[in-house]
């Protein structure tokens, strides 16, 4: 009999809500560029900074799984078209920093953390996600044995690269392995591509409906450790 050993976990829409974190960094973001580049808010506002950021997208699609970068470039770039020519890389770098410390206020669902503190007692944690929210920042990181984001290894879910780093540092075959995360595509979907388990978080307004590729579903943290127990009985 196999038994669970890994638990990887999405962050953003499984451990909080994105939407709230990110209008909140988005705005940070603009509020700081406002006192640093008053050319660049003249000519953008936080709506054409964002269209300039996706058009950015497609002419360096390379970019997308590198967040991040992809921020920071994008940026550079408007601030270059904003007239401020060499001091454009700095400037960049200054904005970005600002975002990625709002991006990481984030407000973690209600019994998320108590969850995980017991969950890890039993369970290796690991912490696989597309976004750039940085676990290592927050107290909850304490339960984890590591984090991956798809920017350090140049590879997004639902592809295998993240879901076999995990494996690889817990030390187990995919069946002993359950992925927990709220996106069908790169969550359930990849998880199971790769012969995990899966189990779908449903928190968001707009959650969709319980997909038949996932093993359990779940919209409060305090079910999770039954389901992972019933999870672990088929086996
Ligand atoms: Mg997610």
């Amino acid at each position: 009999m196999s038994k669970i050993k890994l638990l990887s976990f999405d962050l953003d829409d499984t451990l909080w809500l994105s939407a709230p974190t990110i209008h909140k960094a988005e705005q940070a973001f603009y509020q700081h560029l406002q006192q640093s580049a008053p050319a660049l808010v003249a000519k953008f506002s936080p709506e054409a900074l964002r269209e300039h950021r996706l058009r950015y997208l497609s002419a360096q699609p390379n970019l997308r799984h590198h967040i991040s970068q992809w921020r920071i470039d994008s940026l550079r770039q408007a601030l270059i078209e904003s007239g401020y020519g060499e001091q454009s890389a700095v400037m960049a770098t200054a904005a970005f920093e600002v975002f990625i410390t709002a991006r990481q206020h984030v407000l973690l669902l209600e019994h998320c953390a108590a969850v995980l503190e017991e969950l890890s007692k039993n369970y290796v944690l690991i912490s696989l996600t597309n976004g750039n929210a940085d676990l290592n920042r927050l107290a909850i990181s304490s339960h984890f044995s590591a984090s991956y984001r798809a920017e350090e290894l140049g590879a997004a879910k639902p592809a295998a690269p993240l879901f076999l780093q995990a494996l690889k540092h817990a030390g187990c075959s995919p069946n002993e392995g359950i992925h927990i995360g709220d996106n069908i595509t790169d969550d359930i979907c990849g998880a199971k591509d790769v012969g995990m388990h899966a189990i779908q978080a449903r928190f968001t307004a707009d959650a969709p409906p319980p997909h038949p590729l996932a093993d359990q579903h779940f919209n409060d943290w305090r079910e999770l450790p039954a389901l992972i127990r019933q999870l672990q009985a088929k086996l």
